[in-house]
């Protein structure tokens, strides 16, 4: 999970290219007629952003006065997300993406751009830029119409929030019923203000986080257990481990605050049963 700088694309060159791809005349004629107000909701959607305050959006205001509905999602689906002439401002969006990681997970692989706020029930900014983020496939699939609201917390918006680069996201070495070590994740409350650790809950939830960096850290687990068992590592001492669990930390979080890598690799190194009787080092 990390940031990103906003889109330089503005709403208006967005909305106007996109409407600029309809060839018939007519069909254009309304588009052209609500890019004011089209302008204006993108604008609200901004000033949310600044403001983190994505909770308040109601989707009733973000519709467009002199659009029919469904017309905005027309406009994404069959001019927007297709054809030649937006290519480059969706590609701009989507290439935004440092190693094509998406921002939400920041470990799959970045195929499609998904709405922060639904298309289906914010028309207005449906070819917003900023409302656009890069995401992978199961990011976007799991999220679905997910609406931020007064009892539903935004999820982390790339653009806007800062809860990127301040620690947050904890784990711990598990036994399982099988005896086996299991890492599961959590938000860290310490420190933090009650209303961004829900949206933090809401962001591991919203996104299936929980389950997912599990099962991505149980081949962390297995891949220790095998260097362990390699020629170079079957003399390692428990604090060679616990120095090279804490290596193994630092380089894989990759700079990020709030890797699973990161923090599936400490918890580790700080689990005693894990370390002394799960793997008997001493
Ligand atoms: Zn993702």
């Amino acid at each position: 999970m990390y940031n990103l700088s906003l889109p330089t694309t503005t709403s208006a060159l967005a909305y106007g290219t996109a409407a600029s791809t309809i060839r018939n005349a007519t069909r254009r004629a309304p588009y052209t007629a609500a890019a004011p107000i089209v302008q204006a909701l993108c604008n609200n959607f901004d000033q949310l952003g600044a403001n983190l305050t994505f909770h308040q959006a109601d989707g009733a205001r973000f519709n467009v006065g002199g659009l029919a509905a469904g017309a905005m999602a027309e406009l994404y689906d069959r001019q927007f997300s297709k054809l030649r002439g937006t290519a480059a401002i969706r590609s701009g969006i989507k290439n935004a993406a440092p190693n094509e990681l998406c921002p939400y997970c920041g470990e799959g692989r970045v195929s499609e751009l998904d709405h922060y706020l639904p298309k289906s029930l914010f028309a207005g900014t449906t070819v917003h830029p900023a409302n656009l983020v890069p995401a992978c496939h199961d990011c976007n699939f799991v999220k679905k119409a997910y609406k931020p609201g007064p009892s539903t917390p935004a999820v982390l918006h790339p653009y806007f929030d800062t809860a990127f680069t301040t620690p947050w996201l904890s784990a711990s070495v598990e036994e399982s019923s099988l005896n086996r070590p299991v890492i599961r994740f959590a938000v860290d409350p310490l420190g933090l203000d009650p209303h961004l650790a829900a949206r933090l809950n809401a962001h591991l939830t919203v996104f299936d986080l929980r389950r997912r960096f599990s099962v991505w850290a149980a081949q962390s687990l297995t891949n220790f257990e095998d260097c362990l068992k390699a020629d170079i590592g079957s003399s390692m001492s428990l604090n060679d481990a616990q120095r090279h669990l804490a290596f193994t930390a630092l380089q894989q979080s990759g700079g990020r605050v709030n890797s699973w890598e990161g923090a599936a690799h400490k918890a580790m190194r700080a689990s005693n049963w894990y370390l002394t009787e799960y793997l008997d080092l001493s």
